[in-house]
């Protein structure tokens, strides 16, 4: 979890607890459907879980499990695989960017993902699914899923809709991409404060200031968007107005960031420590998550087969 995803899904997801109820999955099937250490995969779940958690998503007022303690996910998937047709699979972009990353990979459950996520999200008859703007084409077929299912054995499922977040894309420090751990251009949500100004010093700013004496744009300076999310108002009027006048060098613009990002991430970093330092807490929440999805999905699958003939 970067800064990025924070601004662009976690603080839009925390809000959401307030409005809904909510159920996150820590989604290891879907983690499997490219190259992984197996050795490392617990290590990954329960970071996942510290760091949602410490983040805002507070197990008292929703639920996180991760979805393979619950076997329904993948038997109302293959369900799902029987009403959905390979071209709307085949036209899923995600697919084609993953097959281009992975090609020495391109197994079958990277093609039918999207039918295991409308699984996720069907089988606790999910309505308002948060998610970015690359993933609004998966929740659009989660809904035609959804449809053909109740054309076909009768109205089961409620039509999912996305909820997209309002915060804007977060570019990478290299000022080009979206942020993202892959490319190692992002500024973890757990990162130290030593690394926090080690990243930012390296940062890109507006290319076209070769000089301090050169006046700067914060209009397509990357770190500006960060201090809108970061910094206090007065700080932000001053930026904007002494970057332009060169009053302000990058060196101090940033250190200004780094300090107002260390302070905004502290609470999150040591809510974390304590977290990752007891993993049989967090493996209590997660099965406990688990148990009240399962009483949920039971009843999903008790419905869905009888409607099916299968029962
Ligand atoms: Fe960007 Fe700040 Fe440098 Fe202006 S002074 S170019 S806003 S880093």
């Amino acid at each position: 979890m970067h800064i990025g995803n924070y601004l662009g899904a976690l603080k839009n997801w925390v809000r959401m607890i307030d409005q809904y109820d909510c159920i996150f999955c820590i989604v290891d099937y879907h983690a499997i459907t490219i190259e992984y250490n197996p050795a490392d995969m617990q290590r990954r779940i329960l970071n996942a879980a510290a760091v949602n958690i410490a983040a805002g998503l507070d197990p008292e007022r929703c639920i996180i499990f991760v979805q393979s303690y619950v076997p329904e996910h993948t038997e109302l998937a293959w369900i799902l695989n029987t009403v959905t047709p390979m071209g709307h699979l085949e036209r899923m972009t995600q697919f084609k960017d993953k097959s281009k990353q992975h090609r020495e990979n391109i197994n079958a459950g990277l093609f039918t993902y999207p039918v295991l996520q409308a699984a996720d999200i069907l089988l606790y008859h999910g309505e308002a699914v948060p998610v970015g703007e690359d993933q609004v084409q998966h929740i659009e077929l989660a809904r035609e899923i959804a449809r053909k299912f109740n054309m076909r054995y009768g109205e089961t499922f409620p039509d999912p809709v996305e909820v997209l977040s309002d915060a804007p894309r977060i570019m990478g420090l290299d000022g080009k991409t979206k942020m993202s751990k892959s490319l190692g251009n992002y500024i973890s949500l757990v990162e130290t404060p030593e690394s926090i100004w080690k990243k930012l010093s390296t940062a890109v700013t507006d290319e076209n200031r070769k000089r301090r004496t050169d006046p700067g744009n914060p209009d397509i300076c990357n770190l500006f968007t960060l201090h809108k999310y970061f910094s206090r108002k007065e700080q932000i009027d001053r930026i904007n107005t002494v970057c332009r006048t060169a009053e302000i060098g990058c060196i101090e613009c940033k250190k200004i960031l780094s300090d107002n990002i260390v302070e905004a991430l502290a609470p999150i970093r040591m809510r974390y420590e304590q977290l990752i330092s007891d993993p049989d807490y967090l493996a209590d929440i997660l099965h406990a998550g688990a148990k009240k999805c399962r009483d949920i999905a039971v009843n999903t699958m008790t419905d869905v087969k009888k409607k099916m003939g299968l029962r």
